[in-house]
């Protein structure tokens, strides 16, 4: 893709701006995300009940699992801390505050990072930061390699294992197939009975968890989750306690391309010269590509 002088001048101006308050990213066709107007999701910790019902909304949604929703009533689960894996997109586990020992519950799925360390690390291009927000898995690029699982800071791409013929990474779609852009919401915020998800702009939920927090200093910790963490992701989260109590890890500011560079360099440093490997990829890349605009152009 070439850019004209006015569209680059433009594009270099927008991105040192956005990048300065960690709300842009360049998408795979080169346009740079103002981050701030993606869609995201503010999951609320204090008002979460725990029902389960976001984890039968998304399982039916994707016809991950034919259990009743009744089925979601157990809440024996929360005896354990559960990952999501290729037949659950999303698990809630419990939590208690150190402080007052009062026990929480909060959500966990792909974060939907302003900049994918799982993006970086596919060296195919079967992940990609849509335009709206939603990072997607094209699996008909994908090679099985399995990168992205090793780059992604919180554990989240799972594999298909038990699937011998056609194995396929699997992730929290952010319910892209239900046409976000038409107003619709995702199954699991559509479902939760006490308003503990809130799907809108990442601005809008940015200011929505600071006003929360304004406004009730005695009830929620002074951190919104994501905003900032590693570049900022598309779904935030406010608690109660200190979120070093759950399985979110503690990251840093910063964006970690570093993370996926190392997971390449040791890679390729093992097997072909890099500058063959890259050749190879990019006439990969450029032939799916082809294949790809070819399709849309249809
Ligand atoms: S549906 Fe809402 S209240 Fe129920 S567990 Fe999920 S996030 Fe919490
Ligand atoms: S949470 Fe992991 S899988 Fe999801 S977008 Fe971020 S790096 Fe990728
Ligand atoms: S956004 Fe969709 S895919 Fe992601 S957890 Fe919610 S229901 Fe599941």
């Amino acid at each position: 893709m070439s850019l004209k002088r006015r569209e680059f001048f433009k594009l270099a101006a927008l991105s040192s701006a956005a990048l300065a308050t960690n709300s842009a990213f360049a998408t795979d066709d080169g346009e740079v995300l103002d981050c701030r107007a993606t869609y995201g999701v503010l999951v609320d910790t204090v008002v979460c009940i725990g029902c389960r019902k976001c984890e039968w909304a998304c399982n039916n949604q994707h016809s991950l699992s034919t259990e009743p929703i009744t089925a979601f009533e157990d809440k024996s689960v929360f005896e354990t801390h559960r990952r999501p894996h290729s037949k659950a997109y999303t698990v809630v586990n419990q939590y208690s505050d150190p402080a007052t020992s009062k026990a929480y519950t909060m959500k966990v799925q792909c974060m939907h990072c302003n900049e994918p360390a799982c993006v970086s690390a596919c060296i195919v291009g079967a992940l990609n930061k849509a335009n709206n927000g939603p990072v997607v898995y094209e699996a008909w690029k994908c090679i099985g390699c399995r990168y992205c699982m090793v780059a992604c800071p919180f554990q989240i791409p799972a594999y298909e294992y038990d699937n011998a013929l056609n194995p396929q990474v699997r992730k929290c779609t952010f319910c892209i197939e239900r046409h976000l852009d038409e107003g619709n919401r995702p199954a699991c915020v559509s479902i939760c009975p006490n308003e503990a998800l809130t799907f809108g702009t990442r601005q809008e939920l940015i200011d929505l968890g600071h006003t929360r927090i304004r406004m009730q200093p005695d009830r929620y910790e002074d951190h919104v989750y994501g905003e900032t963490e590693i570049g900022g992701t598309s779904w935030m989260y406010l608690a109660a306690a200190d979120f070093k109590n759950t399985e979110l890890p503690t990251l840093p500011d910063d964006a970690i391309p570093q993370h996926t560079e190392t997971i390449q360099h040791g890679i390729f440093k093992s097997f072909v010269p890099p500058l063959a490997l890259y050749g190879f990829l990019g006439l990969v890349m450029h032939s799916l590509r082809k294949t790809d605009n070819g399709q849309e152009d249809q």
